[in-house]
């Protein structure tokens, strides 16, 4: 038998499609855009241009969560409060309510001849870098996944400072796909990190898409990848 889950509000729609009646009512200024995402490590988020992004298991939440979420974007509450609001949602458990597809992120064991790898990824992106975002962006760790079945890439953010933490790129993309397609996601999860690191939301939004035309690949999340003669289509 699977551990009770803690109080939580059920429904009989899809509880993330209630979230933004559900915060307006309980106070959030009308006219603010709510929307959700199932990012495994940013919960929340305002973007600059006054968008509440929020995972979607707090559609699962209590009131009590979504007061907490209210006064931690009050930027008029106290510090202290704020920080207490933070604590109260940040301990609501999302992702018992919206699992993520690919669940936690952990780190996996070393194999041999990845460390050859990790530093041709290392060196690709000190490149990029120059190349394409006149090296503005940090350096970041490259982590080597097994469990990416169907993403090729992914920038994994903190939830809390919303600082970059690894790239990390499929096992799987790098055996069957080749160098030049490792490279194109190498950039796409650059964008990102170009994204976060310039405090835009991390999406695939119209911005996105004009700086990955600038950047010279293809501007959609999904595309076709090329394996020995058949295509199939693969998410960054
Ligand atoms: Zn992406």
């Amino acid at each position: 038998m699977s551990p009770a889950l803690p109080e939580a509000t059920s429904f009989r729609v899809a509880p993330e499609r209630l979230l933004g009646t559900r915060l307006r009512q309980l106070g959030l200024a009308p006219d603010m855009n709510v929307t959700t995402h199932s990012n495994t490590t940013v919960m929340l988020s305002v973007t600059a241009r006054g968008q509440l992004r929020l995972h979607r298991g707090y559609g699962h939440a209590p009131d009590r969560v979504l007061r907490a979420i209210l006064r931690f974007i009050d930027a008029r509450q106290p510090r202290e409060r704020r920080r207490a609001a933070e604590r109260e949602f940040l301990s609501f458990p999302v992702h018992m309510y919206a699992p993520s597809r690919k669940g936690p992120v952990r780190l996996e064991r070393l194999r041999p001849g990845d460390e050859a790898v990790l530093q041709r990824l290392r060196e690709m992106h000190r490149g990029l870098n120059v190349q394409w975002f006149d090296g503005t962006l940090a350096d970041i760790p490259f982590r080597l996944s097994s469990r990416m079945r169907i993403s090729l890439g992914e920038l994994c953010l903190d939830a809390r400072s919303k600082e970059v933490i690894s790239i990390a790129i499929s096992r799987r993309h790098l055996r069957r796909h080749g160098w030049a397609e490792v490279e194109h996601t190498v950039l796409h999860e650059m964008v990102h990190q170009w994204q976060a690191e310039t405090a835009r939301p991390v999406d695939h939004g119209r911005e996105f898409r004009i700086k990955a035309r600038e950047v010279g690949i293809a501007p959609a999340a999904r595309r076709a990848v090329v394996k020995a003669g058949a295509a199939g289509a693969a998410r960054r």
